[in-house]
């Protein structure tokens, strides 16, 4: 079995069983770019090597030599010679890019022998010492396991020693002795010498980057990040490009464009006489691009020209790395950039106006769920603001938040529901946990591609990094910027787009679609077929879901309008009344206000239908807690409180407790409620269709549809259905006006759903309640679900993901496909929409569209989400 495949044997298609990095490589090399010639170890052998419990497959380490004499004949070098050695970098390299997670050896090869061949060859012994102490630092921390700082105590040392800033301008003789210090060190932490044979040396290492696949860092970015672990990672073995090599060497990375905004435009970063990863490390504050056409014109433009050439090639953004040997450019990796919301829009809307793609590819392309970060609030541009400093600004969005300076912390504070922001001198893979759960990370060293800015962009996270006016001290957990000193737990804001960092809380604002966004949707409407409608319960909700494209409203809670301030007592006298006489009289004095309600979101909405859920919780919800009753009708008590009061609080106890319910969730709610107390749903519907008729008589287009919640049966809905229509005949009778009348129904029990055909007959449109469709197939209540166990069945894979997110297609998502059939097969033209929490979600959407409903509601905010991944599943 092949094994091992040469970059000229491979190609960009083969990233499954080369990885990203060396299906890239092998591109690279076949278009005719200069890479430094290598092979990749497979994917496969991965697999192999964890399923025979940590040995090689056969063959493969034969398969290795094998090419590795390849690359000496190409090179001219030879693996261990001690006249004219090759070294190679050993790369590790997965399916998706995991930036930073996996690990790296650069110039494996050199021992006490060859590096003295190094010395010779280069006329370069500082080079050469600089080389030996990066690979054996890398190589013990990697592949031995020895602790990174034992060798940076060393060279911090010896830097203090010297009175220099950075590791260049560490002298050959100096670094010759750095090397036998870290020999020292290997030798006092592992109790073996620094191994000197390059073939147990690539051996190892090899090993190491099948074994990284699995470190806690791999494991936990693959978890928040939804990569699955059989995946599995390839081995690239490449031969070394130097960039330490003197004034006319160096390494950086670039994106063909801006990763933070999208702008058309060369973005990258580079150091003169460095190697590998030390742009991204920020061991020095690198250059800006743009400064290697003063450096280095004619490697600067044969750059420019080899970045275009492979955006056309892979039609896309790419993240650069290269290295300069000598003034010979060497390219070393290409990849899809990783890229903001914002950018991730105008790079798609440019580069169909630029012919490169086409509008559907476009589409395709914008990860909806990526798309919440432009739908969050940012800082109102009007608000005074102290601004402490500024920074890069690495990845936009604002936030506010405590100030904490460790990840372990910035974890726990934000599970115990505080807003964080982790502010760092820089970060590292290690800080991963708490870079997920802070609001925003501040770092006060690194440029645009350090490990900070480029997790963040990932995250979506706003994020400021080089940041050097904040002096952090980690030992007193405080910052000073100037003359101020801000503690741990202390607000501050930061503002990702611009750099700004802020003083304290900071006012925001809804956000609104830029033109890249709306021109995305407006491709992506041409396209999907599903409607897209939002769940509204105020004017002001519907007014916003419009604006974002809403063709409709799904779903109009009506209890919220019974919850405010000024309702409630009405209500409460409601639910108190002993008599139908009291009922009716309190439900009178509700007419007016729920008429109000429903006249502001119908107009808001008008030509669009709107539709009204008759109420669904169980009354006592709007009753005090029975708990909270008790303690205060005994405080009133001890001390001598008003008899009056404490008469009516006894009396509102003993409604409460009489209305108690053993499992409310399953108890006397939906039209339950409207079968026992037909006034309550009465009221309901005169208020819609009295406000309905008064917007005709103004000349607005009201589209109310009336929705009847949790239906087990038919007759339950010919019962209510009859009513209501009822009703709306009066009230057309009465006001002379000519009403649309649609009832329908929601599909949240089983029950419902397998009598579907019976159902229709009374129903004009289904509305899968999704939520709660949830809780009573899977029989979870969902906030005792989610609080207490759901999560052993998500570790347990039982269930693949929390049902309440992403729909449960195979259970519920089959209730709601026999609905939809039973549903189409009563009444041909009966409208099919969803309006549980699944309508924003976009693997819900998709499972939406396949089943073909007319429509998906989710909020507001989601709308452009969902139009977006409905144009996804229709393509
Ligand atoms: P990561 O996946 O973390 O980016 P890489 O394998 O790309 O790790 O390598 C880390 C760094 O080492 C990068 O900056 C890369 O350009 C550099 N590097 C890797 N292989 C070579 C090589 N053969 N010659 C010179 N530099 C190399
Ligand atoms: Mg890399
Ligand atoms: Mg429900």
């Amino acid at each position: 079995k092949k094994y091992v495949y040469l970059f000229k044997e491979g190609n960009a298609d083969m990233r499954s069983l080369l990885g990203g990095k060396g299906a890239g490589l092998a591109e690279m090399s076949n278009i005719g770019l200069p890479v430094p010639p290598g092979f990749t170890i497979t994917t496969e052998a991965c697999n192999e090597y964890y399923e025979s419990g940590l040995d090689f497959p056969e063959g493969m380490l034969g398969q290795v030599w094998a090419s590795l004499k390849v690359i000496e004949d190409q090179t001219g070098k030879e693996f261990g010679s001690p006249t004219n050695p090759l070294l190679v970098s050993v790369r590790s390299g997965a399916v998706f890019s995991m930036p930073g997670m996996m690990d790296t050896v650069l110039n494996l090869g050199l021992n006490d022998t060859t590096v003295q061949a190094l010395v010779a060859n280069s006329q370069d012994e500082r080079f050469a010492m600089d080389c030996y102490r990066r690979f054996i630092q890398m190589f013990s921390d990697i592949v031995m396991g020895i602790e990174h700082y034992e060798f940076e105590n060393v060279l911090v040392n010896t830097k203090e020693t010297l009175g220099v800033k950075y590791d260049n301008e560490i002298d050959a003789a100096t670094m010759r002795g750095v090397v036998e210090e870290f020999k020292k060190v290997v030798k006092r932490e592992s109790g073996r010498e620094f191994p000197q044979d390059p073939k147990e040396q690539l051996v190892m290492a090899i090993k190491a980057v099948f074994s990284s696949w699995n470190n806690d860092r791999a494991i936990y970015y693959r978890k928040i990040n939804n990569i699955p672990g059989h995946l599995g990672t390839a081995v690239n073995v490449q031969s070394m490009a130097f960039g330490n090599m003197g004034g006319d060497c160096g390494t950086g990375v670039a994106f063909t464009r801006n990763p933070s905004t999208g702008e058309k435009a060369l973005y990258g970063e580079y150091l003169i006489n460095a190697q590998g990863e030390d742009v991204v490390a920020g061991i020095r504050t690198p250059q800006p691009i743009s400064k290697l056409k003063e450096e280095m014109p004619a490697v600067f433009q044969q750059f420019v020209d080899t970045c275009l050439l492979l955006e056309k090639h892979y039609k896309d953004m790419q993240d650069i790395e290269f290295t300069i040997e000598r003034g010979k450019l060497y390219m070393l990796q290409t990849r899809t950039g990783k890229r903001t919301a914002p950018a991730a829009l105008r790079i798609a809307v440019e580069m169909v106006n630029e012919g490169l793609i086409d509008k559907n590819t476009a589409v395709q392309r914008i990860d909806p769920a990526q798309l919440d970060q432009l739908l969050h609030r940012r800082i109102d541009p009007n608000a005074s603001v102290e601004v402490l400093a500024k920074g890069l600004p690495a990845s936009p969005g604002a936030a506010s938040g405590k100030v904490v300076f460790s990840a372990d912390e910035a974890e726990q504070m934000a599970d115990d529901g505080e807003k964080v922001i982790l502010v760092r001198m820089e970060t590292t893979p290690d800080d991963i946990h708490g870079m997920v759960k802070a609001q925003a990370i501040l770092t006060s060293r690194g440029g645009m591609t350090s490990h900070a800015a480029v997790v963040a962009r990932g995250m979506g996270k706003p994020c400021i990094c080089g940041c050097e006016a904040i002096k952090i001290d980690y030992a007193k957990e405080e910052f000073a910027v100037g003359s101020r000193v801000f503690k741990k737990g202390e607000l501050i804001s930061v503002d990702g787009g611009t750099g700004r960092v802020i003083a304290g809380e900071i006012p925001m604002i809804d956000p609104e679609l830029n033109d890249d966004f709306v021109t995305m949707l407006y491709w992506a409407d041409e396209i999907r077929t599903l409607g897209v409608r939002a769940n509204a319960d105020t004017p002001e909700d519907a007014e916003k879901a419009r604006a974002f494209g809403a063709e409709g409203i799904g779903l109009t809670r009506t209890e919220h309008m019974f919850m405010a301030q000024d309702r409630l007592p009405v209500v409460q006298q409601m639910i108190m009344s002993d008599t139908l006489e009291e009922r009716e009289a309190a439900l009178a004095k509700l007419l007016p206000m729920q008429q109000g309600d429903f006249y502001g979101i119908l107009k808001a909405m008008q030509g669009l239908p709107v539709t009204i859920r008759l109420l669904d919780p169980p009354l006592h919800e709007f009753l005090p807690n029975i708990e909270d009753l008790m303690v205060e009708i005994t405080t009133l008590k001890l001390t001598n409180g008003d008899p009056e009061v404490i008469k009516k609080k006894e009396t509102i106890l003993k409604k409460a407790r009489a209305l108690h319910e053993f499992n409310p969730m399953l108890g006397h709610r939906g039209c339950r409620l409207g079968i026992s107390n037909p006034e309550i749903y009465a009221m309901q519907v005169k208020a819609i269709f009295y406000a309905t008729a008064q917007l005709i008589k103004e000349g607005v287009d009201a589209k109310p549809e009336v929705m009847i919640p949790l239906v087990i049966h038919a007759k339950e809905l010919q019962v209510l259905r009859d009513q209501a229509a009822a009703i709306a005949e009066e009230i057309k009778v009465e006001t002379g006006v000519d009403l649309p009348v649609s009832i329908g129904t929601m599909i949240e029990i089983p029950r419902a759903a397998l009598t579907a055909d019976e159902v229709a007959e009374y129903a004009e449109f289904f509305s899968f309640g999704t939520n709660d469709l949830t809780q009573t197939t899977l029989g979870f209540s969902r906030d005792d679900a989610e609080g207490k166990f759901m999560h052993y069945y998500i570790e347990k894979k039982i269930l693949e993901e929390n049902p309440f997110v992403s729909i449960d297609q195979t259970g519920v998502g089959k209730l709601v496909n026999i609905a939809c059939e039973l549903g189409r097969k009563a009444r041909p033209n009966i409208k099919l929409g969803i309006c549980g929490e699944h309508g924003g979600e976009p693997r819900s959407i998709e499972f939406c569209h396949n089943t073909g409903l007319t429509y998906v509601s989710c909020s507001p905010f989601r709308v452009p989400i969902a139009r977006l991944a409905a144009a996804q599943a229709a393509a």
